[in-house]
């Protein structure tokens, strides 16, 4: 098996489709090594395992709305394109999307994955309860009321146990309008990035770094806010856009301030264009909102470097939340995304110095995108980490849902909990 991408072929050595969540937890007992994946739209090895993976996609995918329509319980294989047409066929929506709505909800939680907005918080900050499958096999359900417990399993990488279902908060459903602005120039932006990156709910800048301007700014707003046409000297685009200039509009979401539901605007790709697999690689560094105009003014020192390899960049936002291990962790964050061509040495050679220039800034790397393992100094990023690593080891001491890169990451567990 490879990821989305292609950027890499799993190292299991055996694949399980379980029908059942009884049938899952007795692959796990008897497991040596064993791990989930979602929809594999991760770009790195977070997911990898030597043993066993086991993919949800053959367990009953149950989407059932609490009878207060304040929640809904996921089960593990559902991605978010179908849990958001239900949702949407009830009148009921959540809170935000990424990019695409093809990824699993179990798989996005667990890294962290989020949209943009300075007030809402990351796909996990929907999660309300959460059932995992323990490395014995034991079924186990929590919600916010077990506290440390549960803020440490919903971003958890997959080290405290497999999803296999979800409770989310959701909200009556409402209706938005996207527009793209066009060639914002640098100075304006970073002189008022507060204003700019609150001007809609949504906010993302698309950028290569390079130049005086930045070439897209992609507004995802409430039918009930102002519709923008100029904002800092950016001037509204006359026709639908993609973020890579050279490509056709067609699998985007509609724009040109044409109302229509949630989940038709806060992605940005429609869910009716599924490709199998990309021609890119990802990363992202997500850091205090605060440090954002200096974060990019040194990005932007490195422009010449970064250009060849990059399609794009999107520059996001995100609220903060309290899960231990969420790079939006009691912070309001800003999240400098890179989608860089499909050069994988190539990247791996320039990110040790992107990271050099972000970490002052105290970036946080998107789990599952690609990063370095080394360099970064986990503990002081993220106050909750040891705690996060003695409670993997508890839990899991025999490091079944471990893998090379958790290993460098938790550290290589204590002989005493191998
Ligand atoms: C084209 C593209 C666009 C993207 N856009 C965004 C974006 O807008 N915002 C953003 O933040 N990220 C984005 N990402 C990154 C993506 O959201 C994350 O990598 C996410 O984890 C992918 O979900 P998945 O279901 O594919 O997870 P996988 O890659 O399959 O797995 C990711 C991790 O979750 C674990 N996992 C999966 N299922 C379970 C389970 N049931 N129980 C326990 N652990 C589990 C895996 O073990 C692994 O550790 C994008 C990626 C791509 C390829």
């Amino acid at each position: 098996m490879k990821n989305w991408a292609g950027n890499l072929d799993y190292a299991s050595a055996e694949v399980r489709r379980p029908a059942s969540v009884e049938e899952l937890a007795a692959i796990v007992a008897g497991a040596g090594r064993v791990k989930a994946l979602g929809s594999r739209h991760s770009f790195n090895r977070v997911g990898d395992t030597d043993g066993v993976h086991v993919l949800l996609d053959a367990l009953p995918q149950t989407i059932e709305l609490a009878s207060d329509r304040q929640s809904v319980h996921v089960s593990g294989g559902v991605s978010y394109g179908t849990l958001c047409r239900s949702l949407e066929q009830s009148g009921v929506a959540i809170h935000n999307l990424a990019s695409l709505p093809h990824i699993s909800v179990a798989g996005a939680v667990q890294t962290g994955t989020h949209g943009s907005g300075v007030d809402n918080q990351s796909l996990a900050g929907a999660v309300q309860a959460i059932n995992l499958v323990r490395p014995s096999g034991e079924l186990v359900s929590l919600s916010r009321a077990d506290g440390d417990e549960f803020l440490a399993s919903v971003v958890g990488l997959g080290a405290l146990g497999i999803v296999t279902g979800l409770e989310l908060a959701v909200q009556p459903g409402f209706r938005m309008r996207q527009r793209v602005l066009e060639n914002l120039p640098w100075d304006r932006a970073l002189g008022n990035f507060q204003q700019l990156v609150s001007s809609a709910y949504s906010v993302s800048l698309f950028t290569d770094y390079a130049g005086d301007s930045i070439s897209q700014v992609w507004l995802k707003a409430l039918d009930t806010e102002q519709p923008l046409t100029e904002l800092f000297g950016a001037t509204a685009a006359s026709d639908p856009r993609h973020p890579l200039p050279d490509m056709s509009a067609e699998n985007c979401t509609l724009q040109l301030d044409e109302p229509g539901q949630w989940l038709d605007r806060l992605p940005h790709f429609r869910h009716e264009f599924t490709p199998s697999k990309g021609e890119e690689l990802q990363s992202e560094f997500i850091l205090p909102l605060e440090h954002g105009p200096a974060a990019i003014e040194a990005v932007r020192s490195l422009a010449g470097k970064l250009a060849p390899l990059l399609f794009v960049s999107e520059i996001r936002t995100g609220a903060a939340d309290e899960f231990w291990l969420s790079p939006f962790y009691r912070q309001q964050s800003v999240a400098l995304h890179f989608t860089w061509k499909p050069l994988q040495a190539e990247v791996e050679a320039v990110l040790p110095e992107l990271e050099d220039l972000l970490r002052p800034f105290g970036a946080r790397p998107h789990w599952g995108k690609l990063f370095s393992t080394a360099g970064h100094d986990w503990e002081s990023l993220y106050p909750r980490f040891a705690d996060f690593r003695s409670l993997a080891s508890a839990h899991d001491p025999d490091g079944k849902f471990r893998n090379g890169l958790l290993d460098s990451i938790l550290g290589v567990r204590a002989a005493s909990a191998r």
